[in-house]
């Protein structure tokens, strides 16, 4: 009997180890999702031709697997038409999808996968595209950047955007701004001449202006486009609503700047269909569905000799810095949204001199500040 329990022993360490092993493989591997809803704080309101707000509706998403964290945010600005529900509703939807899969996932196939669950929540498949790129970054010790074949991208210039204002908070942030090489005018009111000549009083810089759909007579742009190329106007995006199709393609092939599509251009099968309308397109991944979707759109553009402006839908530096990772890429860049917050709980990219910079971190490069959130 005594002989039996002292041969039993090791045997009984072995399944013990065994099952502590199944256990920890299943706990660390297999994929676990949370969420936090998060309400991102602008420093001024922030006014395009449509709106003003005082804050951005945000989702953080983080994905676990294998012992590492993937980071997402799905930025859902009223106009984008994404609520924080139908957001969660999707991510609930994604659960048992991703809940299968364990630390060896294949990216663009898993990605296939999201989208087809259901037609719409751009934002949402954005941020588990974010947060699986990070995890996918992690895991294989490369930049997202490196993963798409990028070399370290050096620091890019970004514009710095100006929000349809009373004058005196223009001209402050106008100073707030004298760091950037580049401003981002937002305009699309009957007063943007006044608009731009009040910020040539104080600046010369080149500007973005970006009209968000606020100009509705062909010959009136045309004649705006041309003024504002001799106010050293460098680009002018969406100046026309969406549904003004062939009017913009007349502007544009009239234009002597680069005409860029913004509202126009969710994904790449609107970008197939734009014959003629744009020059160019301002690329998002919340409208796109995120990086993976990008680098289409990216490449479509390169072989159709397209411009390219990276933007974003005001995401936090979480966001942010996970389409910068793609700023090689880019003719333009506008990707300051972090710096228009005072809440931002993530740290990543940073900015220094007008230009951002990528922290050369597995993945995406971002990490959560614990003191002013918590996911999950
Ligand atoms: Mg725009």
């Amino acid at each position: 009997m005594g002989l039996a329990v002292i041969c039993l022993l090791p045997i009984n360490r072995i399944v013990y180890r065994f099952i502590l092993f199944i256990f920890t493989y299943c706990v660390l591997s297999f994929m676990k999702l949370n969420y936090t809803p998060f309400l991102l704080e602008f420093k001024h309101p922030f006014g395009v031709s449509s709106n003003t707000r005082k804050e951005t509706p945000t989702v953080f998403l983080t994905l676990e697997s294998g012992g590492w964290i993937g980071y997402g945010e799905a930025c859902l600005p009223a106009y984008l038409g994404e609520t924080t529900e139908h957001t969660i509703g999707f991510f609930e939807k994604a659960r048992p999808l991703l809940e299968k899969i364990d630390s060896k996932f294949e990216l663009p196939g898993l990605l296939n996968k999201i989208d087809l669950l259901e037609q719409g929540n751009n934002a949402a498949k954005a941020a588990l595209d974010i947060a699986l790129h990070d995890l996918e970054g992690k895991r294989s010790g490369k930049t997202v950047a490196e993963m798409y074949g990028f070399a370290q991208s050096e620091a890019r210039d970004t514009s710095f955007t100006i929000g349809i204002d009373k004058e005196e908070v223009i001209i402050q942030k106008l100073h707030e701004a004298s760091e950037f090489s580049i401003l981002k005018i937002k305009a699309g009111t009957e007063d943007d001449r006044k608009l731009i000549n009040l910020i040539r009083k104080h600046t010369n810089k080149p500007l973005y202006v970006d009209v968000n759909q606020g100009w509705k007579d062909k010959h009136h742009v045309l004649e705006m486009i041309h003024w504002m190329k001799e106010q050293n106007v460098v680009l002018v995006e969406q100046p026309m609503p969406v549904a003004m199709r062939s009017e913009m393609a007349w502007v544009t092939q009239r234009s002597p700047l680069p005409i860029i599509a913004d509202e126009s251009v969710k994904r790449l099968v609107d970008l197939e269909k734009l014959e003629g309308g744009f020059s160019g397109v301002n690329i998002k991944l919340m409208k796109c569905t995120g990086i993976y979707e990008a680098m289409k759109m990216i490449s479509w553009c390169k072989k159709n000799n397209f411009v390219i402006l990276l933007g974003c839908m005001a995401e936090s530096s979480c966001g942010t810095s996970a389409m910068a990772q793609l700023m090689a890429s880019a003719d333009y860049i506008d990707l300051d949204a972090p710096l228009l917050y005072k809440n931002d709980p993530f740290r990543g990219i940073s900015y220094k001199n007008g230009k951002i910079y990528l922290n050369g971190k597995p993945g995406t490069g971002v990490e959560p500040l614990p003191e002013l959130i918590t996911i999950g």
